[in-house]
């Protein structure tokens, strides 16, 4: 039975407890009513007042009041959390774009600059550099964060926010997140104000990469990816200290109503319980495939942060949490081809299904053409039009022999 111990995350002996024991004990416990050992899923809108109400704080967030306050399935799910993540406590809300925008306009005022890596998932982008910008009077400025300098040359004396993404969606760019934190933390000592991390870690999952031990503030996941891992939920979560999770509950729970609902809470507390196996798995088949799209002569570039050819392979490993980490499972792709023959080799594919996501238990492939608005930022090998490949967990042999079979079928070279 899930003891307090666990809770704690020790063991017996008091040895601290690993990854996987977490993710499964974590966020589960005895139901008081029922003695079922799985808790349950409370659908409720509102609970029980105490018989004078008076002195109830109707924003807080802290007592079962009313479901958008907070609830018991989220607590559970967000316990877990903030415990693979190694921070105080975590928030988790209705998408991975609404913990974004949620960071995005709890730490960031009128007046104020924050700094964004130049590929970001594409609300991120949308929300820097267009919609906090022209709506709520926000400085922001796009840098390539895979370069730590280019992040130290676009401080500013009120930058409050540095938002990196790595590895990026969907150019893989990976940043050096113990830099970066480094040179902004110490720019922050320099300047008396607080400038703040945030990591969006959704493609590695704190499996693979912990920012907070490198030295994020903030991390950020979207819990519809890897962490539910079963594509049938939107979720997200934003990992950090108390004090910062209560302000983001007081803004973008509470008052814009961001919240989970039980039912997701609940789906994605499920999934994450197999979270070290299947990152395992992806991480694993990933490399695999990886490895074999560089070999075909018709496969113009691949962009997967485990491959030596990677420009930031080397920092892609020094950031790996544990020694069975891996490098995720998503990468990117094209063919030396057109737009048609790009998705002529798509329609040939038979286990890899053509969907956006990622993270499923299915692997997912999108075609992502010549007209993606942040095009401009891209490197120039993804001009020309790409595929971004979620590698799911199927046999990894049945994958390889599926992509050797579309591209003979539509009239690519495979060997
Ligand atoms: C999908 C994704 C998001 C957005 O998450 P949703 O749950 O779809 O809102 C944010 N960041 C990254 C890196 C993603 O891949």
């Amino acid at each position: 039975m899930t003891s307090d111990l666990v809770h704690h995350g020790t063991s017996f002996d008091g040895k601290p407890l690993g990854f996987g024991t977490l993710s499964i004990h974590l966020g589960n416990g005895v139901d008081a009513e029922t003695g079922a050992i799985r808790r349950p899923i409370t659908l409720a809108n509102a609970y029980a007042l105490p018989y004078d109400p008076s002195d109830i704080n109707w924003s807080s967030s802290d007592v079962n009041l009313y479901t958008r306050n907070g609830h018991p399935n989220q607590r559970y799910l967000e316990e877990k959390l903030a415990r693979l993540e190694g921070t105080e406590d975590a928030v988790v809300l209705a998408s991975g774009v609404a913990v974004l925008a949620a960071t995005f306009t709890t730490f960031l005022n009128r007046g104020d600059h924050a700094i964004f890596s130049d590929t970001t998932y594409i609300a991120a982008y949308r929300l820097l550099n267009q919609i906090l910008p022209e709506k709520y009077g926000i400085e922001t400025t796009i840098v390539d964060t895979s370069d730590p300098q280019n992040v130290a040359d676009a401080l500013r004396p009120n930058t409050k926010l540095v938002h990196i993404e790595t590895p990026a969606n969907p150019t893989l760019k990976v940043s050096d997140i113990k830099a970066i934190a480094a040179l902004v933390h110490e720019h922050g000592e320099h300047t008396g104000t607080e400038t703040l991390v945030s990591v969006d870690n959704t493609f590695n999952t704190p499996y693979n990469v912990r920012p907070i031990d490198l030295g994020a503030d903030i991390v950020i996941e979207s819990l519809t990816k890897y962490i539910n891992g079963h594509g049938d939920a939107l979720g997200g979560v934003i990992a950090t200290t108390k004090e910062r999770t209560n302000a983001i509950r007081f803004t973008a729970q509470v008052n814009f109503g961001g919240i989970i609902s039980p039912f997701n809470a609940w789906l994605i507390n499920r999934g994450s319980v197999t979270l070290p196996l299947r990152i395992r798995q992806h991480n694993a088949s990933a490399l695999a495939i990886a490895k074999h799209l560089e070999s075909i002569p018709s496969v113009r570039f691949v962009a997967y942060p485990g491959l030596e050819s990677h420009p930031h392979h080397d920092v892609a490993v020094s950031e790996l949490a544990r020694p069975d980490s891996g490098f995720g499972g998503v990468l990117a792709f094209g063919l030396d081809t057109d737009h048609d023959g790009h998705n002529r080799f798509v329609s040939k594919l038979n286990v890899i299904t053509s969907a956006v996501s990622l993270g499923h238990d299915e692997s997912l492939i999108v075609f992502l053409g010549e007209d993606d608005e942040r095009q401009y930022l891209y490197p120039p090998e993804f001009h020309r039009g790409f595929f971004r490949l979620a590698v799911g967990l199927e046999d990894t042999d049945d994958l390889i022999r599926d992509i050797d079979h579309a591209l003979s079928e539509s009239g690519f070279a495979v060997q």
